[in-house]
């Protein structure tokens, strides 16, 4: 599995955001849920994860 890129979270990763101001990272709901709040971000399921992101 890939572990999310948070500093301190070691949950599974399953959305890579795209953040216009950082690199892509990949990262687990709870904190793609954050990230993409945030304007111009844009969050994609990994493949085979599309299930765990709407
Ligand atoms: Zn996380």
């Amino acid at each position: 599995m890939v572990e999310c890129a948070e500093d301190g979270c070691e949950d599974e990763a399953v959305v890579e955001v795209h953040v216009p101001w950082a690199d892509d990272r990949r990262v687990c709901t709870g904190h793609a849920r954050v990230i993409a709040r945030q304007d111009g971000v844009v969050a994609d399921p990994l493949d085979g994860y599309e299930g765990e992101w709407p």
